[in-house]
């Protein structure tokens, strides 16, 4: 057991907390008020490599494994929720392409995903449903060599951005769900304006509308009627993206209560003084080491997981963790800084908005818990 990270390791980090301070750290308001990251910042963002940091070089990516995906994505998310959220759905979708995908598949959609020209979305929930596959109604009918697909898709990250889209829908042939790559703004594709949501901003959630979308049917995902495993493992890769979203955040409020427990006086000394503030700045640092190992180990999981080794209970089993740590964690912030940290000026109070989004995204948390007991009580 080693917990030092290797060379190339820290280079990543270093690479990406530099990147996030010089140039996403001025536009972080904007990007709050706004609910857009300019274009710039996606552009550097690739340049870094970071559309396609764990996947093969083969097709495209930098192969430096997930857990140096999670180093990057603490440190994006450190300083602004909306792009990290932006990659780790974008990741989402690229790591099931890259997992199921058929080598020909890969060879198109992934070096340009890779490369940060297209940005992937992951298209499973519904108006009717978030947690429940057996209950979606997005239709796909076979006819000659292709399939035409019919539904609405709700909450969904970077539908806006061209690039390719996994998508389920229940197909006319087996009637179960089967996972399709929807080559987004293709014929019968649109978007609503995007949702008006309470943190990550800028990260973009639009509703999308599939009228007669026709895909090949050299398009289907895996097997046909067997969308359920492509959901399980793409949802379960993602969170380690959502954990890395969680875990900056976590980091930047334990960052911003030890500070303010510093600069704020009273009676000519700074709050720290008291015990009340001690404690509540040992909870913040305790919330965020406990998330950090549970956030890397699962990056370094994912590079090596095997169906025996349980990848989706432990992917839940930090999801919970993780997410509720850094809610928790960013409360705790607002309480050190008082009236102030419910003040919109404070960076704390963005941290609390961002905050509460993990724990109802990629799977809700009571959810994640019914997949660990599922997994312990088999
Ligand atoms: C910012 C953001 C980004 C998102 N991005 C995407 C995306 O890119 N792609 C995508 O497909 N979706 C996306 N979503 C949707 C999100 O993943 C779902 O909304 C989420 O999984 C929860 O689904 P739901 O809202 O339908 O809740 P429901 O499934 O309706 O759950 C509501 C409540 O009922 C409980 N519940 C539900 N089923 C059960 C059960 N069987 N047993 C016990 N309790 C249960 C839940 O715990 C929860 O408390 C996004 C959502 C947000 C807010």
């Amino acid at each position: 057991m080693d917990f030092t990270l290797s060379k190339e390791q820290e280079l990543i980090q270093k690479m990406a907390r530099d990147f996030a301070e010089q140039q996403l750290e001025p536009l972080a308001e904007q990007i709050e008020k706004e609910n857009a990251v300019p274009d710039h910042i996606l552009k550097g963002l690739a340049e870094l490599d970071l559309f396609g940091l764990a996947m093969p070089e083969e097709y495209g990516g930098a192969g430096a494994g997930y857990e140096s995906y999670v180093l990057a994505m603490e440190q994006i998310a450190r300083v602004s929720c909306g792009p990290a959220v932006i990659i780790s759905a974008h990741s989402l979708g690229l790591g099931a392409i890259n997992k199921f995908g058929t080598d020909e598949q890969k060879r198109k959609y992934m070096p340009p995903a890779c490369r940060g020209e297209h940005i992937c979305s992951f298209a499973f929930t519904e108006p009717g449903t978030g947690s429940d596959p057996k209950q979606i109604t997005t239709v796909a009918v076979k006819d000659g060599d292709s399939y035409v697909i019919n539904g609405t898709k709700r909450f969904i990250t970077n539908s806006n951005y061209p690039g390719p889209m996994v998508t389920f829908a229940r197909d006319s042939e087996t009637g179960h769900p089967t996972a399709f790559i929807v080559e987004k703004f293709c014929p019968g594709y649109s978007v609503s304006e995007p949702w008006d949501k309470l943190g990550w901003h800028g990260g973009p959630l639009c509703d999308v509308y599939l009228q007669d979308v026709r895909v090949p049917a050299a398009n289907v995902l895996g097997v046909m009627g067997n969308g359920y495993p492509v959901l399980q493992h793409g949802i379960a890769y993602g969170k380690i993206g959502m954990n890395g979203v969680a875990l900056g955040t976590c980091l930047a409020a334990y960052e911003e209560g030890v500070r303010y427990a510093k600069e704020k006086l009273h009676r000519g000394t700074p709050i720290a003084k008291f015990q009340a503030i001690q404690l509540r700045v040992a909870e913040l640092a305790m919330r965020y080491e406990a998330s950090r190992w549970l956030a890397y180990r699962l990056g370094c999981l994912a590079n090596t997981a095997t169906p025996a080794g349980d990848f989706e209970k432990e992917a839940a089993l930090s999801k919970v963790v993780i997410a509720e740590n850094a809610a928790a964690a960013a409360r705790i912030a607002i309480d050190i800084h008082g009236s102030y940290g419910i003040m919109n000026d404070y960076k704390v109070a963005r941290l609390y908005r961002d905050a509460v989004m993990g724990p109802q995204v990629e799977g809700v948390i009571d959810m994640q818990k019914i997949i660990v007991a599922a997994s312990i009580l088999r």
